[in-house]
């Protein structure tokens, strides 16, 4: 195991009835409210009348930043980042999912920031500090609402690129489950999938001895693979909901990655799918993990070999290990398929045409992942794999 330092300021209040807590943790930030939310879900569902009443009721002035998109854009950022500044903002608080929340993120800190906050994301300028960030959130998914990343699209330069810094983690969240019951079903695979994409780009490493860590990764695994089809049954069951809603904090809060090195040659590849055709960010993934997994499979036979057996139960007995392997990669597929997620870039009317500029964009850095290091020419195996 490696050694570590661990960092985690974010009050999480989990479960039915918590949104109350908006009357005790916003007073502690001030009056001057910026509520960010997305595309109307929240007006639709309730969660906005619900949320301002409570603001209204501590007499906090609210002011809104509507509109951000899946997969936020930083134009959005820049129209938040002024409104903070005109506005006096003393809290920012993000009504929704990933999406909400990152660009949330990146206006509590670009409002700390005079120059332009894309040198931020392109790591040209450090963050020096940030705006007190509050979340409610409404999807399972990122993360983000217990972590200090965000992902944020130039759409200008058809660039996704993640940052972070110990200034974005949330200073709360609000997470009820009840929130999560109006998602529809293509958003909640999109969710269960980037879950359990999170798992495995911690836990597809090479550092031994990780015997807990791994059986963290393994249990939300086999946690998310149980309940996902009890789920999609009845999309409003509040247990199976909340069982979700939790696997998605722990999957990427940090815990995971304790004492050992993650991948995210997947999360990059995905970025880059995503910067030029705005895909949704979990079918993205849903496509790639299998055909990473496929394509790094000899960096490490035992780690896949652990990973079918614990995960889904396959035997052993007069099999090599690389077929034990193999049968634990066919077996998430079978799964993916099985919850109806997308498996190939065909579904998103994606062909060959854009490989090389898809690739120049997971490259921006240069080589990647840290499982396996991928060149541009693995990036381009294995989108053509994925096509
Ligand atoms: P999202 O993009 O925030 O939301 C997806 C869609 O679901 C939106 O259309 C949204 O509509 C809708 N929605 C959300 N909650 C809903 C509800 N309760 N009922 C009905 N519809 C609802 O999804 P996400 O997967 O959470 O976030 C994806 C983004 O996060 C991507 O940009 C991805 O790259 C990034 N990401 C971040 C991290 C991180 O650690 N920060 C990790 C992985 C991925 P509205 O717009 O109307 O609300
Ligand atoms: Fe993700």
């Amino acid at each position: 195991m490696n050694t570590f330092t661990y960092y985690n300021p974010t009050t999480l209040h989990f479960g039915q009835g918590t949104l109350e807590k908006l009357t005790a943790e916003v007073p502690k930030y001030g009056k001057n409210v910026l509520l960010v939310y997305g595309g109307g879900s929240i007006k639709l569902n309730g969660i906005y009348t619900q949320v301002v009443h409570l603001l209204k009721s501590i007499d906090a002035s609210i002011f809104e930043l509507s509109g951000v998109e899946p997969n936020p854009r930083l134009t959005t950022v820049h129209r938040g980042v002024e409104m903070c500044r005109t506005q006096n903002i003393d809290l920012i608080l993000a009504v929704g999912g990933g999406s909400v929340i990152d660009c949330a993120k990146a206006i509590a800190v670009g409002a700390k920031y005079e120059g332009n906050f894309w040198d931020i994301v392109t790591r040209k300028a450090s963050a020096t500090g940030a705006l007190p960030l509050g979340t409610v959130l409404t999807i399972a998914a990122t993360g983000s609402e217990m972590n200090s990343g965000s992902v944020i699209t130039n759409w200008e330069t058809k660039e996704k690129l993640g940052w972070g810094s110990p200034f974005s983690f949330p200073k709360f969240s609000i997470l009820d489950p009840a929130h999560t019951t109006s998602l529809p079903e293509n958003q909640t695979v999109y969710g269960m999938v980037d879950i359990m994409s999170h798992v495995f780009e911690q836990y597809f490493h090479h550092v031994d001895n990780t015997l807990l860590q791994d059986g963290f990764c393994e249990t939300i695994l086999r946690t998310v693979i149980d309940t996902a089809p009890r789920l999609l049954q009845d999309l409003t069951d509040l247990e199976n909901r909340a069982t979700i809603l939790y696997s998605g904090t722990m999957a990427l809060n940090g815990t995971l990655s304790m004492g050992v090195r993650g991948d995210w040659a997947t999360h990059n590849l995905e970025h880059a799918v995503s910067a030029v055709h705005d895909i949704p960010h979990g079918g993205g993934l849903a496509i790639l993990f299998p055909n990473w997994m496929t394509y790094t499979l000899d960096a490490n036979v035992a780690r896949y070999k652990q990973f079918a057996q614990r995960v889904f139960g396959v035997t052993t007995t007069g099999k090599t290990d690389r077929q034990v392997a193999e049968e634990g990669i066919a077996e998430l597929r079978g799964f993916l398929n099985s919850i109806g997620a997308p498996s190939r870039l065909a579904d998103y009317d994606i062909d060959d045409s854009t490989i090389e500029l898809m690739a120049d964009k997971a490259m921006v850095y240069g080589d990647f992942g840290n499982f396996k290091k991928l060149t541009r020419e693995d990036v381009v195996n294995i989108y053509r794999m994925s096509l």
